[in-house]
């Protein structure tokens, strides 16, 4: 009697139990920290994900205070996805989030994209020996980034698994076939000419993709960007090492690279996209996009 009361109670409490969406066709909560996973896990999710990104357009994902819809968005989302590598690790901010948000626990459905990838290290002092977290900017890395939202999205809703299926294949040939052009671009120019300068010295995964050397004013978004002795030391290296032409970056400040075109006499030849998807309606509003328009901005200004 008690059993049969027991297994009715089960029964009664079954639909509730379950994720809201898994007999309907309602849409999974996704939360992404920034908006290049926006566009990455958006590409394999399909019509099946709604996703609330946290960092803004044209921000530094490298630091953020989360407001409290994202907290909301966080603690009711299906999947959270972040970079990982020391990227959303200024201030501590998504630890803090995932805490508040009741989104830490070992069966927590929170993953990290750059599982899997090989970590470049951080060389400045201070920061010596941590991980870089500008994986992405090796499209073979967006590629890894596509597989493991894939298997994500699997995980959970299983039940629509041949959809993230077909997506991801379909968006990792797209990634696949934009290395492949990145490769044949830089081949056109001469490898002295190879030295990408940026504020941020976020092209180290590139670089070692790609096959360029790197200059940078300061190694990555933190607290002392654009010292003096920071620009003074790169304006040694461009003295060495003369380039045609300098680069700032959409989601960082152009004045210390204007200060170092001033003093060096060198163009800033255009602007790269690095931790931020452009604005709608720019070359650089989708992950790919802002791949392929880094390739034609670095062409076009050192061949
Ligand atoms: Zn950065």
């Amino acid at each position: 009697m008690i059993r049969t009361l027991l297994l009715i109670a089960l029964g009664l409490l079954g639909p509730w139990l379950a994720p809201a969406w898994a007999d309907s066709g309602a849409r999974l909560k996704v939360v992404t920290s920034y908006s290049i996973l926006y566009d990455i896990v958006k590409n394999v999710g399909g019509e099946r994900v709604e996703i609330h990104s946290l960092a803004p357009l044209g921000s530094n994902p490298h630091e953020y205070d989360p407001l409290p819809l994202d907290v909301q968005q966080t603690s009711d989302a299906d999947l959270v996805f972040y970079n990982g590598l020391n990227l959303e690790a200024g201030n501590a901010w998504f630890d803090k989030l995932l805490r508040t948000a009741g989104k830490t626990g070992a069966d927590a459905p929170v993953f990290r994209l750059s599982e899997g990838v090989t970590p470049q290290y951080l060389t400045s002092s201070g920061q010596a020996g941590s991980e870089d977290p500008h994986a992405w900017l090796d499209a073979r890395n967006g590629m890894q980034y596509a597989r493991n939202a894939r298997d994500a999205l699997i995980r959970v809703d299983p039940g629509h698994a041949a959809t993230y299926q077909a997506n991801a294949a379909a968006y990792i040939e797209r990634l696949q076939q934009l290395h492949d052009k990145a490769l044949a671009a830089f081949a056109e120019i001469p490898v002295a000419r190879r030295y990408l300068v940026t504020s941020e010295g976020a092209f180290k995964y590139f670089c070692a993709a790609y096959g360029f050397d790197a200059g940078y004013i300061w190694e990555i978004n933190a607290e002392n960007q654009g010292t003096p002795q920071q620009v003074i030391a790169l304006l040694g290296q461009l003295e060495q090492r003369r380039v045609p032409a300098l680069f700032v970056e959409t989601s960082v400040d152009a004045r210390s690279m204007q200060m170092v075109s001033r003093e060096s006499g060198i163009p800033i030849a255009g602007t790269l996209y690095t931790d931020s998807l452009g604005l709608p309606g720019t070359p650089g509003d989708s992950y790919a996009g802002m791949l392929e328009a880094n390739i034609r901005t670095i062409l076009a200004a050192l061949r």
